[in-house]
Order: C-alpha cells, then sequence, then structure tokens
C-alpha cells in the first residue's frame, strides 16, 4: 500500500528541489527559451502539494481551493515552457484562464455548496488530462526537426499518467464515497506520484532533445559550405558514396556534372571578392533550382560546382545541364546597382552500369570540362 503522507512529503521534496534547480540552470541558458517557466510550473506545484498536506492546519479554502488551484497553474506554467521550448508559438493565456477559472469555480462549489470529494477529484483528473495530451501534442507534432526518439520518455511518461487518471476517474465514479483524501487509496496516490516523477521525466526528457538537436546543428555545420550554402566536398563524396552503396539507388542512372565559372578571376579583379562571393552564391542558387531534392549538389573547390543528378536518360541530363547553363547566362547578379554577368562551363558524365567508382567519374567529367573550356566555355560537353 502507497502512503498518502509519504508520496505528498516525497513529491513536495522533489518539485521544489528540481523545479529550483531548473530555474536556475534555465537563467544561465538564454538560448534554452521556457527552461524558466518550465522550473517555476514545477516549484508551484510542489507549493500546491504543500498547502494540500496542510490539511489539519490550514483553513480548509486554503488547503482545498487553493492548493488545487496552485497544482493547476504549475502544470499550465510547465506546459507553456514546454511549449516554449519545441518552439510553437501558440498564446496559451486564454485557454488557461478558461481552465482554472473551470476549477476555481467548480471547487468553491463542490466544497461549500455541494460538497463531493468525488466531483473535486474528477475535475482536476480531467483538466491535468487536457493539459498531459497538450504537452503530448507539443512533442509529436510535426515540426521541421524530428525528434521521435528523443521525445519517447517524455510521451510515455504523459500518456501512462493519462491512463492512471482515467481509472482514477472510473474508480472514483464507482467507488464508495471517500472520507478523506488523506485515506485515498493506491490509484489516488499514484496520482500523486505522476507529479513527482514529472521534473525528473522533463529534466531528462528536455536535455535529451536539446543535446541531439544541438549534435545535429554541429553535423551540418562541418557538411555545408558556409558560403553557398550548399554541400562542401567531403560532404558530397560521402553522401554520393551512399547513394551508390544503396540497395535501392544502386540500379538507377546518373549525371555527374563539373560545373566552372568562366573567367572568375576577372569578376573578383573588375567588381572586388565580396561581388564575386555574391555570384558564387547565386550560382548555387541557380543550380540547386534546377536540381531535384535527392540529387547532390557541392562545392568541390573555389568557384567549381559539382552535382549528381538522377536521370532517366543521356538525353534528360543534357536538357537539365542546358536548362542550368542557360538560366546562369540569363540572370545577371544583381550588385549594388550593377549586374554581373557570369557563365558557366560543364562537363558531364552519365553513370550507367552497376559498379560505380565515383573518383574515376569526376576524373572524366573534370576532362570533359577542360574540353568545354578550350571549345569556348559556356557550354556543356557529356
Ligand atoms: P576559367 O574560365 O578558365 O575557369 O577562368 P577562371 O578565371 O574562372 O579560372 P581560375 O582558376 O584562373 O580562377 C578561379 C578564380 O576563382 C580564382 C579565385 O580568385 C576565384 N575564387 C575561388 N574561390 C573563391 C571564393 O570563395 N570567393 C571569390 N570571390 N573568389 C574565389
Ligand atoms: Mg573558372
Ligand atoms: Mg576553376
Amino acid at each position: 500500500m502507497l502512503d498518502m503522507r509519504t508520496v505528498l512529503a516525497i513529491t513536495i521534496a522533489y518539485s521544489l528541489f528540481s523545479g529550483v534547480g531548473i530555474i536556475i540552470f534555465g537563467l544561465k541558458r538564454k538560448s534554452e527559451l521556457g527552461i524558466v517557466r518550465i522550473g517555476l510550473g514545477i516549484v508551484l506545484t510542489g507549493i500546491g502539494f504543500f498547502v494540500l498536506s496542510m490539511r489539519y492546519y490550514l483553513p480548509q479554502f486554503v488547503t482545498v481551493v487553493v492548493s488545487n488551484f496552485l497544482i493547476i497553474l504549475g502544470i499550465s506554467q510547465v506546459r507553456t515552457g514546454l511549449s516554449k521550448f519545441r518552439k510553437f508559438n501558440y498564446k496559451w493565456y486564454f485557454q488557461d484562464i478558461v481552465l482554472l477559472s473551470i476549477l476555481l469555480v467548480s471547487f468553491i462549489y463542490f466544497t461549500y455548496v455541494n460538497p463531493s470529494i468525488e466531483s473535486r477529484i474528477i475535475i482536476v483528473s480531467l483538466i491535468n488530462i487536457i493539459y498531459f495530451i497538450e504537452i503530448i501534442f507539443l512533442f509529436t507534432k510535426k515540426r521541421t526537426t524530428n525528434i521521435i526518439k528523443e521525445s519517447f520518455l517524455i510521451n510515455m511518461f504523459f500518456l501512462i499518467s493519462i491512463l492512471i487518471l482515467i481509472v482514477r476517474i472510473i474508480i472514483t465514479i464507482y467507488q464508495d464515497s471517500l472520507e478523506s483524501f488523506m485515506l485515498a487509496g493506491f490509484v489516488h496516490s499514484l496520482s500523486v506520484m505522476i507529479y513527482q516523477v514529472m521534473p525528473l521525466v522533463i529534466t531528462i526528457g528536455t536535455f535529451w532533445i536539446s543535446n541531439s538537436l544541438m549534435e545535429r546543428k554541429l553535423e551540418d555545420i562541418s557538411r555545408i559550405d558556409s558560403l553557398t550554402g550548399v554541400y562542401n566536398r567531403s560532404a558530397f563524396m560521402l553522401l554520393s558514396e551512399g547513394i551508390f552503396d544503396n540497395e535501392k539507388t544502386r540500379n538507377r542512372f546518373y549525371g555527374l556534372a563539373m560545373c566552372d565559372l568562366d573567367k572568375f578571376k576577372q569578376v573578383n579583379d573588375s567588381y572586388g571578392h565580396i561581388a564575386g562571393d555574391g555570384v558564387l552564391k547565386h550560382v548555387a542558387r541557380i543550380i540547386s533550382e534546377n536540381i531535384r531534392g535527392e540529387d547532390i549538389l557541392g562545392r568541390y573547390g573555389g568557384e567549381e560546382f559539382v552535382v549528381l543528378i538522377s536521370v532517366s536518360s543521356k538525353e534528360t541530363l543534357e536538357k537539365i545541364l542546358e536548362r542550368i547553363r542557360y538560366n546562369i547566362e540569363k540572370s545577371p547578379y544583381k550588385y549594388n546597382d550593377q549586374e554581373i554577368r557570369v557563365t558557366i562551363s560543364i562537363g558531364a558524365v552519365l553513370i550507367k552500369e552497376s559498379e560505380k567508382d565515383l573518383q574515376k567519374y569526376i576524373e572524366e567529367a573534370d576532362n570533359l570540362l577542360y574540353d568545354a573550356k578550350h571549345s569556348g566555355r559556356n557550354r556543356v560537353k557529356i
């Protein structure tokens, strides 16, 4: 049997200590929005349970109405903090005001007008369930980054908590009437324990998520060329080899194209390096706009780009590359009030055989690029 007094005492100690700890941590990390709010919410639940445990020492209004109000206010703040942490822009004030008003009015009614512990338990459990569902929603709704694995702990915990609260509601409806909350049974103690375990689950869960997101960010930084935003050379090689090794993509046709800006040195000499950098970004954008999401574009070196395109035939490859060449020729880069026109030469190979040697194709494409340069530039050689 779980003893309600012990459960309450531990819950109070846990929430107050971990809540304050989370607040201090959040204040030190301005970038992690919402952490302070989460800590504040947890402290509020701790205070709420403390007030609730003072049943025989404080007036009934404080131990019944104020205590539950504080607990629900706390969980609403935890939810808002988690919502900020997940970078949702929802305004929750309206909903919180409605739910807290319902709680306040019904608790006063079921304490003074028509006393009923059962009704109070059902109402507070239902409101809790609403908040828990919202928290699960915050961690399952698809956002730009996928955190399914990392949110497993939080989602599981709140799902189990919802089940406990549902059982609690059912038991409350069907059991003989309760004499006092302090003598309530196992499931009621379990529902208090939800608040005991919650700080731990939220702390581990949010740390886990921000850690993963940070790792992914670092990974991205190490794979992306900082000037143009396309893959750098090593990432291009790694990803292309991955495609060639992959069962699903191994047997497709590919085009591998080396693209080099024509007379780019002159652009730098006439307009300066900053303008030259702008041209490189501009060209990278045009190329990426003319290929598909599954194709891979990388910056191979200074003013050279390499692209691996999935194609069905030589004709499609030719069409795509010709379109890239044409679009670059036709869309000058606007720098201050000037228009900088550049052209590009492309050497490309069509890859058909199942044995795929990336290095070999790059060399062949490079040779064709050399041909393109020597036969007058601004052209595609396949
Ligand atoms: P070609 O038509 O034969 O390719 O002539 P090119 O002038 O483009 O060739 P070259 O290899 O002689 O010069 C490439 C120039 O690209 C030299 C360098 O200043 C410029 N470059 C390389 N990387 C960058 C960069 O990151 N920013 C800028 N602004 N210029 C760069
Ligand atoms: Mg060049
Ligand atoms: Mg070059």
